[in-house]
């Protein structure tokens, strides 16, 4: 039984998931994991901050010692999340986040029904182009190919527990939040423990 609370985030690449992550571990006392990439940095992307950048050989040398919770191959490039940082976090009662795509969220879902499951959406196709166009890292066919996918993706929305549209950034930051504090005020043995405490105290 792990004493920390698990929230996988996911969504369309352009919705705005890693900047809303990024926010939040700035407001909320929450860890996000740092996934292990094959894919090249982006300009101004920190090793072992935005990702571990290894090379396929560590890649799969990784999985064959079984040190992936989860992992899948994106867009021709292979993405993990490390097992036992993850796992030691959450026995030592911390909060953790992980922004995986919904490949790696259907897998953790197999393994840990109990984490919690959030879905980001852009409020429209119009403006996840332009957000994809703004990022200036990929080019205009793997653009119109992630715009494509988006439908495809969205389909599995009901695997998750709650979707955000992402408009306003703030506002997005101010619901997962908020999802965050309903999910700590669930009926949990905690709350067993305090009615014990009422009847010692009488
Ligand atoms: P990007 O290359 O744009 O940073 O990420 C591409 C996709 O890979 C995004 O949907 C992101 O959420 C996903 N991703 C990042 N880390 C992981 C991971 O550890 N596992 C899985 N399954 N997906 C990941």
């Amino acid at each position: 039984m792990y004493e920390g609370q698990l929230f996988v985030v996911s969504g369309p690449s352009g919705a705005g998931k890693g900047t809303i992550c990024r926010m939040l571990i700035d407001q909320v006392k929450v860890s996000l994991s740092v996934s292990m990439t094959t894919r090249t940095p982006r300009a101004g992307e920190i090793n072992g901050e935005n990702y571990y950048f290894i090379t396929r050989k560590k890649f799969e040398s990784i999985v064959e010692s079984e040190g992936f919770l989860e992992y899948a191959e994106v867009y021709g490039n292979y993405y993990g999340t490390p097992k036992q940082t993850v796992l030691d976090l959450l026995k030592e009662g911390e909060d953790v986040i992980l922004e995986i795509d919904i490949q790696g969220a259907l897998k953790i879902k197999e393994q840990y029904p109990e984490g919690i499951f959030i879905y980001i959406l852009p409020p429209s196709m119009g403006e996840l182009r332009k957000r994809l166009t703004r990022r200036g890292s990929e080019t205009e066919d793997v653009i119109n190919q992630r715009i494509k996918e988006t439908l495809t993706e969205v389909s599995y929305i009901d695997k998750y527990d709650y979707c955000v549209v992402n408009g306003e950034l703030n506002e997005a930051v101010t619901r997962i939040k908020a999802i965050i504090t309903a999910e700590h005020s669930r009926v949990s043995h905690d709350v067993y423990e305090l009615i014990d405490k009422y009847r010692e105290e009488m």
